[in-house]
């Protein structure tokens, strides 16, 4: 018997020396109180002053998430930006400072300084710096998060303010040039480029116009003959009026599809492998923008382009009207990805799930196959999901039920603003939201026949605040 344990020592029984803890501190945020702090600030502060607002990160929220892979890599809903944290500032105010994104600056603050990376954010207030918490995590004990980002901590008074005043900013410069910080975005473009991606319109338009999203069909220009289907034809149908951009989807289908996650160097090499990704897009003037999310996935097109051009028959068209990929016979050649407009493939650079932990691999979905370098990859419709439905129908022999299952993406989304199931059915729920006035599919000019329709975003602006919409 140890010595400690014979003598009664309470420290060594226990692992722990009793009444030595540190004084409890209540340190919680209160993020509820953000906008009436900026309200009163806007009518105190000097117009010349910066102000720094402290916010909750849409991913790892105070740094309680930060640990997570999936949630690093999750690109944020506005700005895209992974793997990071940055100032946020409009251009008017990077103008000001002479800083463009990624270049850093300092932020000095009741005699407390930080260096971050400047992110110039369309539409964001002028005069005002936004700084997401969370990053910057220093323990061992987070392996994940240890170094990435920026302690927005380190100018926080701990009084609960989130919001600071008086503070100066400027470029941080070595040997008279500027420093830079690489940030890894996975969208840069802000513009549709007058192509008709997300249609939109005022709920006054709207019922003017019911049917403004009718366009001319592409399939009279198509070489190839129609599909031609007898059982379930599986469809989604994602209502954009509901759709906030907030990515819940795309973890859920990373985490059902046993999709990797690449890392920052990786995504800088555009090599992110989401198969849902959120477009977003800016619509609106170009001094109050407004932004518009599009969940951007394969879809799974009745005459897809990736079919026709690869020299493998690995990607094929199903009998219920999914575009599938057989891996094994892949061999790599990304014509597929090449010509599919909507870009939605990705491919396996490296073996990423070479070298998995026996607890590692118990996290994957055992329903999924991983996927090996050099093979191609997107969104099945979660098709596991799909035969396991068809499989528990046929040993109770009925049909598959609407509604019975669907997919991760549409499980996950707190808005429900994806739907799945089979246009076969006309009461399916599929088929009567896809006939909606507001229906639409992306790209149809190209005459691909796309198996997702969206549903047009319709707002309802104040009349006497609205500013003519147009594209920027
Ligand atoms: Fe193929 Fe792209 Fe159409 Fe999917 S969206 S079926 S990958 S062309
Ligand atoms: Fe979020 Fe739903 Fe939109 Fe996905 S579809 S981004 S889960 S609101």
């Amino acid at each position: 018997m140890k010595a400690g344990m014979r003598d009664g020592n309470p420290g060594l029984q226990r692992g722990v020396l009793p009444d030595t803890a540190a004084p409890a501190m209540n340190s919680a945020l209160r993020w509820e109180t953000v906008g009436k702090e900026l309200a009163s600030s806007s009518e105190q502060r000097p117009a010349s002053d910066l102000e720094l607002v402290f916010l909750p990160d849409p991913k790892v929220y105070d740094g309680s998430f930060a640990d997570n892979a999936w949630l690093q890599e999750l690109p944020d809903p506005i700005t895209k930006l992974t793997w990071d944290n940055a100032a946020m500032l409009s251009p008017a105010t990077a103008a000001k400072l002479g800083a463009g994104t990624g270049d850093m600056i300092h932020l000095r603050v009741q005699g407390r300084e930080l260096r971050v990376p400047a992110l110039v954010v369309p539409g964001h207030a002028d005069d005002s710096i936004s700084l997401h918490l969370g990053y910057g995590r220093r323990a061992d004990a987070e392996p994940v998060a240890r170094g990435v980002g920026f302690d927005g901590y380190m100018l926080w008074s701990g009084n609960r303010a989130l919001l600071l005043s008086g503070v100066q900013a400027g470029l941080v410069r070595e040997n008279g040039s500027p420093v830079r910080h690489t940030l890894a975005t996975t969208q840069t473009h802000w513009a549709m480029e007058g192509r008709p991606l997300v249609l939109e319109a005022t709920l006054e338009e709207y019922r003017q116009h019911p049917g403004f999203t009718k366009r001319e069909s592409g399939r009279a220009l198509s070489l190839y003959q129609p599909q031609r289907y007898t059982g379930n034809q599986w469809a989604m149908v994602i209502d954009q009026s509901l759709c906030t951009g907030c990515g819940g989807c795309v973890v859920a289908c990373q985490a059902e599809n046993n999709i990797p996650v690449v890392g920052k160097e990786g995504v800088l090499n555009s090599r992110e492998m989401h198969w849902l990704r959120i477009d977003r897009y800016l619509t609106g003037s170009a001094n109050d923008p407004e932004i518009v999310a599009q969940p951007m996935l394969c879809q799974h097109c009745e005459q897809a382009p990736c079919e026709y051009v690869c020299p493998v028959g690995a990607t094929e068209h199903s009998p219920d009207g999914l575009n599938e990929m057989v891996y094994n016979r892949c061999v790599g050649t990304r014509f597929c990805s090449n010509n599919c407009p909507y870009k939605v493939r990705r491919f396996n650079w490296f073996n990423y799930n070479a070298n998995v932990s026996e607890t590692e691999a118990m996290a994957k979905n055992p329903d999924v196959t991983v996927r090996a370098r050099g093979v191609m990859e997107k969104c099945t419709f979660c098709v596991q999901r799909i035969r396991a439905a068809e499989i528990e129908a046929g040993i109770s022999g009925r049909p598959i039920r609407d509604g019975e299952f669907t997919t991760a993406c549409a499980q996950a989304c707190p808005a429900d603003a994806i739907i799945f199931g089979s246009f076969t059915d006309p009461a399916s729920t599929v088929a009567q939201r896809g006939a909606e006035p507001r229906a639409y599919a992306v790209l149809h000019e190209l005459g691909t026949e796309p198996r997702v329709r969206y549903l047009a975003r319709v707002t309802n602006p104040n009349p006497a605040l609205a500013e003519p919409p147009h594209e920027l």
